[in-house]
């Protein structure tokens, strides 16, 4: 008797991100999203900035992962009017744990990435009004673009770094992860503390003021100081 698991269907292979300078690839297994994580983007949309952390998930295969150099196609979703970016710093988890103190958080970390936080705006705000979950806004197919992971011993000062996205050459998303209301390490904390994180989870940290529309044919260019870029082309 064999004890290898038949499946009624071939399993879809697991979602995973390129990392930079490397053939391997980053195997995922949740996308864990944290709300509102910069003071002027909680105030632009209508908070104080002073809230304890919060957050949502997307599944693993809503990544939308760009190798280096290459602009992905992201196909423009169904349903909405008002497809935003948010650009964030992405966190990758290389090493699981529960209740991981702030102090010991660097240990978890495999690498970094800067990826796209994509919201059916208009979905999302009426999920609100209606104290509805937020996840036709959040959650859809290609909803989480992501660059290529630099290791983390590779990635510049990631506390400290310039973050900027520009659609079609313009400036519209432009901070630094120093704004950041919660830490890294203080994210780490906290999302352990309710989830078991996992090797493969990533965490998109929150974006900062300046979310906008974006429309087909628009070109993304999302940078974070000492990581890969992101390219992204809406089609
Ligand atoms: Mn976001």
């Amino acid at each position: 008797m064999s004890s290898q698991i038949r499946y009624v269907f071939a399993p879809a292979p697991p979602a995973s991100a390129a990392i930079r300078g490397s053939i391997e690839r980053f195997p995922v297994q949740r996308i864990y999203c944290v709300g509102r994580n910069y003071e002027e983007h909680a105030k632009e949309m209508g908070f104080t900035g002073r809230e304890a952390p919060f957050f949502f998930l997307k599944p693993a295969n809503a990544l939308l992962s760009a190798a280096e150099g290459e602009t992905v196609r992201l196909p423009y979703p169904s349903l909405t009017q008002n497809l935003h970016h948010e650009v964030e710093l992405v966190v990758a988890i290389g090493l699981g744990g529960t209740r991981i103190a702030a102090a010991d958080a660097a240990h978890h970390i495999f690498g970094y990435a800067v990826g796209l936080d994509m919201t059916r705006r208009d979905l999302q705000n009426d999920m609100k009004k209606q104290g509805r979950p937020w996840s036709i806004g959040k959650a859809f197919d290609h909803s989480a673009p992501i660059g290529p992971i630099t290791p983390a011993a590779l990635a510049g000062d990631v506390a400290r770094a310039e973050i900027v996205l520009e659609v079609n050459g313009v400036a519209r998303q432009h901070s630094n992860t120093s704004q950041l209301i919660w830490s890294i390490p203080e994210i780490i904390e906290h999302v352990s503390a309710a989830w078991e994180l996992r090797a493969g989870d990533l965490i998109y940290t929150g974006t900062p003021q300046g979310v906008a529309a974006v429309v087909p044919g628009d070109r993304l260019q999302a940078t974070a100081s000492g990581l890969a870029p992101l390219y992204v082309q809406v089609v």
